[in-house]
């Protein structure tokens, strides 16, 4: 399938040839053709699927031609609504890239730093507006803005709006919106709440499923070092001496903790910078730039701090500390291996966290495989985790079916064999 094959505007399918991209992802197959026809939609999908393109083609493509048939005066067409402002920034840059060939504009408003820039914007007429909910409510208080106009909404990550407390103010902003509009929910989860969300707002959804999480396990390997707690930034130094890590996101439960990782990596001298909801948001993404740009090789985030963070090639995900809901697991997972490519996961289990890997590999529905001959390696007792995965290739060779042009070369571990798991499954 191609891109053209959906009916995609010229300007926008050049925008896409710039950004490298060969073939739409299976979402894009699935929702371009839904959204394109003003249907609504309700779709399972987390970060690193396309997701962000199967909605902003259509939006863009939409209002694009509604406006060459009838001119009317720039005000908000479309909201789109992200739990956090990296990834409200993130679906900004993919709104304005897609867009670059045709005259639609757009904005991101979030959080954390002065308002006036983000209203002069506002005020310079824009078509659609990407939005945090908490900044959104305080400037449409401050008559700064107004959603009368809106008539295609996008809340996306909606799990993790739930997670965030932002549910009510989100309930309250939809309040705003004619009704008479075109609504897509995506969630990389279906919590009840959700689902009772989308049957409160939806009209005759078109379900889309895409189940990255099985396909991305697939190519990802996984591995786990059972260590004890005061010897996890050792053990991270000695992963770090190897250059094939090129680009790694290490993940910490506290700020406090991600602060303290970092700042042992800097005395190492290995350079990183913390991201969490302590840092100012300008700290914050100058970090994730730095850490884009391949400048910084080492990014310590706490969960929140992380998500929906999209990073071409990122090489290796370390779980420093397990985290304390299993499907955090997954979501951590996805910050590696996007839009098909490989990854390595690497996590870190002391004594105390034994119940967590339990609960992380029921929910994961495998074993993962534990290195056991490294000098930081533990046996601990209380073990039925250790059950060996049914069965290893030998010689793994992971298909990294990119969907990029130029796809990210990820370099095998020395033990690689140890670390396959792609066949492997829990025992009964
Ligand atoms: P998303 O799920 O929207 O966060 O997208 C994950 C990554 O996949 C981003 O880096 C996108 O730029 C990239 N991407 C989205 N669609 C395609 C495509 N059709 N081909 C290649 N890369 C894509």
């Amino acid at each position: 399938m191609e891109f053209k094959e959906l009916q995609i505007i010229e300007p926008i399918l050049k925008a896409l040839k710039t950004k490298e991209y060969e073939d739409p992802t299976p979402i894009q197959t699935e929702s371009i053709p839904i959204l394109l026809q003003g249907k609504d939609i309700l779709g399972s999908a987390q970060t690193g699927t396309g997701k962000t393109a199967a909605f902003a083609i259509p939006i863009l493509q939409n209002l694009y031609l509604e406006k060459q048939k009838q001119k009317s005066p720039r005000v908000i067409k479309a909201l789109v609504l992200a739990p956090t402002r990296e990834l409200a920034l993130q679906i900004n840059d993919n709104f304005v890239e897609y867009g670059r060939n045709i005259d639609i504009k757009t904005t991101v408003i979030y959080g954390g730093v002065n308002q006036s820039k983000q209203i002069k914007i506002l005020n310079q007429g824009i078509d659609i507006l990407i939005a945090t909910p908490g900044r959104l409510l305080d400037l449409i208080q401050q008559k700064k803005l107004t959603l009368a106009k809106v008539s295609i909404l996008v809340l996306d990550e909606a799990d993790r709006m739930l997670d965030m407390g932002f549910i009510k103010d989100v309930k309250k902003i939809i309040a705003m919106i004619p009704k008479e509009r075109q609504t897509m929910l995506f969630s990389a989860t279906m919590p009840k709440a959700i689902m009772s969300l989308a049957n409160e707002i939806l009209n005759e959804p078109v379900r889309v499923q895409v189940t990255p999480e099985e396909a991305t396990i697939d190519k990802i390997l996984q591995s786990l070092y059972l260590v004890e707690k005061k010897r996890k930034l050792d053990l991270l130094i000695h992963l770090l001496s190897n250059k094939d890590m090129k680009s790694v996101l290490v993940f910490s439960r506290t700020k406090h903790g991600a602060n303290k990782i970092a700042k042992h990596l800097i005395q190492s001298g290995i350079r990183s910078e913390a991201i969490h909801g302590n840092k100012s948001q300008g700290a914050r993404q100058e970090a994730l730039f730095q850490f884009k740009a391949k400048n910084l090789r080492v990014l310590v985030a706490t969960d929140i701090a992380a998500r929906g963070i999209d990073i071409d090639e990122l090489s290796h995900v370390v779980n420093f500390d397990l985290p304390d809901v299993a499907e955090t697991y997954i979501h951590r997972m996805g910050r590696t291996g996007r839009a098909g490519l490989g990854g390595f996961v690497i996590s870190f289990c002391s004594e105390e966290e034994t119940k967590l890997l339990q609960d992380i590999q029921r929910h994961i529905k495998m074993n993962i495989p534990v290195v056991k001959d490294s000098v930081y390696s533990k046996v601990f007792d209380n073990v039925d985790y250790q059950k060996k995965p049914q069965s290893y290739s030998k010689k793994p060779q992971p298909s990294y079916n990119s969907h990029k042009k130029s796809s990210a070369s990820h370099p095998k571990p020395k033990n690689y064999s140890k670390y396959d798991n792609r066949n492997s499954k829990p025992k009964k």
